[in-house]
């Protein structure tokens, strides 16, 4: 018989999987989002993967780098043109305005997260599919509203006990923002051809991008470039200095830094990027470093078809706050797969009264584990001891005849016999009796 090679399949370049090992982090950071955007009045929004074309070439910007080199985009076999969505902002507010959210009470609060996918280079925390968590506000322009989204991310970070800084900037608005531009203009001219290439193509085509750009030589440049809080008009002026002045309050760590300009078109005024500190990073803090961005938008929702609505929204890089997380050596992540309760059996009869054990207190809502394929009791106990059990319910022959059950205390080894018909009610108050909130515990009720 011929060997035929049989073809391996791989991930796609930049994609990766989240194994088991690291979902314990992943769901300890989904349920910190969930409770931050709960209490913070938040409510959920769940947006398609995939979107109209268009929805990102106007409201993210054609002349972005996002839009024009890192949008997956194809057309459909109804030969509609879409793209995988590379962020969540422009998906929200279409929904916004689809759905006539203006008629709600103001202001309208949502937040969403999944995968956001770039055609970026792949590298350390920079990711093709990545996930996001993203929170926006519409309608309201008052400075309180930046600085109190800022306040709660910065909250979040310290929650999480990640060591951060945001940095904030004011772009503006459009009328003081082209009076800049044309002054940054002026002042790269002289040292256009030292730029990197994009930068080059930048120069003509988006030149406030050029005051983020990571390459050493341009940075040595825009270093003495002129900025634009110092050409800000009265107006966004004064919303920049109250933004601060609320924030100066409550004594968080941010710094000014008119680099700060995002990648993205919509945004104005208000801009802001939360980093690590360097000492956490452990050296430079690059782009990719970055674990939150956000700020205003507030001509977006206009842009695209909806009423005037000012708006801010953040986007925080999920994957980056794990890898974070995963450097804390104090933080306790608990385990998603520990339970409670294990049962185990002794013997092919005393296997089948378990699987219906297991059932019946499954569906009471203990949270209850076995190792049912296993025979050997020494091995099912150290499954127990491996799931973080505290009590293993044993049933052997004795057991079987007597119609009872051994509950062992899987901390201190001590062992009591219950009548099978007492289980629920015993196993309740010794879990009460080890601070367990059964309450909690039974959630499936
Ligand atoms: P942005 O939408 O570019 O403002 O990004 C918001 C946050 O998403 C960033 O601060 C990062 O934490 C994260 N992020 C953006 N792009 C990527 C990527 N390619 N891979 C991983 N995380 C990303």
């Amino acid at each position: 018989m011929s060997k035929k090679k049989v073809q391996k399949f791989y991930l796609v370049k930049g994609f990766k999987d989240i194994l088991p090992e690291d979902q314990p982090y992943w769901e300890f950071l989904r349920k910190k989002c969930f409770n931050v955007a709960k209490s913070y009045g938040y409510e959920r929004i769940d947006l398609p993967i995939l979107e109209d074309s268009k929805l990102f070439v106007k409201g993210v910007g054609n002349l972005t780098d996002v839009v024009s080199k890192e949008m997956f985009s194809f057309e459909t076999l109804g030969k509609e043109r879409v793209s995988l969505r590379p962020e969540g902002t422009a998906g929200a507010v279409r929904a916004y305005i689809e759905h006539g959210m203006m008629n709600r009470k103001k202001p309208v609060k949502l937040f969403y997260m999944g995968p956001m996918f770039r055609y970026d280079k792949p590298q350390a925390g920079r990711y093709r599919q990545f996930y996001q968590f993203g929170l926006e506000i519409f309608a309201g322009d008052e400075p309180i509203i930046d600085s109190q989204m800022i306040y709660m991310v910065y909250q979040f970070f310290d929650e999480l006990k990640i060591p951060i800084i945001v940095k904030i900037n004011s772009i503006g608005c459009p009328k003081c923002r082209e009076k800049f531009l044309k002054v940054l203009k002026d002042y790269l001219k002289k040292n256009k051809s030292k730029l990197c290439k994009d930068c080059q193509l930048r120069y003509n085509k988006n030149v406030l991008r050029i005051l983020d750009c990571k390459e050493k030589k341009c940075k040595e440049i825009i270093q003495e470039s002129p900025q634009i809080l110092d050409h800000l008009c009265e107006d966004c002026n004064k919303h920049f200095v109250k933004t601060l002045e609320y924030l100066e309050d409550s004594q968080i760590n941010y710094e000014l830094d008119p680099f700060v300009v995002r990648g993205l078109d919509y945004y104005n005024r208000t801009t802001f990027e939360v980093v690590p500190t360097e000492e956490f990073a452990g050296g430079e803090i690059s782009a990719q470093g970055a674990l939150a961005g956000g700020g205003r938008y507030d001509y977006l929702v206009k842009s695209l078809g909806g009423q005037n609505t000012p708006a801010i929204g953040v986007a925080f890089g999920m994957d980056r706050i794990v890898n974070a997380l995963k450097k804390i050596k104090d933080l306790e992540i608990p385990s998603i797969n520990s339970s409670d309760i294990f049962v185990a059996q002794l013997g092919d009869k005393a296997r089948k009264k378990v699987l219906a054990l297991f059932e019946k207190l499954r569906r009471a809502g203990f949270s209850v584990s076995e190792s049912i394929s296993k025979t050997s009791l020494g091995q099912q106990l150290e499954e127990a001891n491996r799931l973080k059990t505290k009590l293993a319910l044993i049933i052997g022959e004795k057991e079987l005849l007597d119609k009872t059950i051994l509950i062992r205390d899987m901390e201190s080894g001590s062992q009591e016999v219950v009548p099978e018909n007492k289980i629920e009610s015993v196993l309740e108050t010794r879990l009460k009796s080890l601070d367990i909130n059964v309450k909690k515990t039974r959630i499936r009720n």
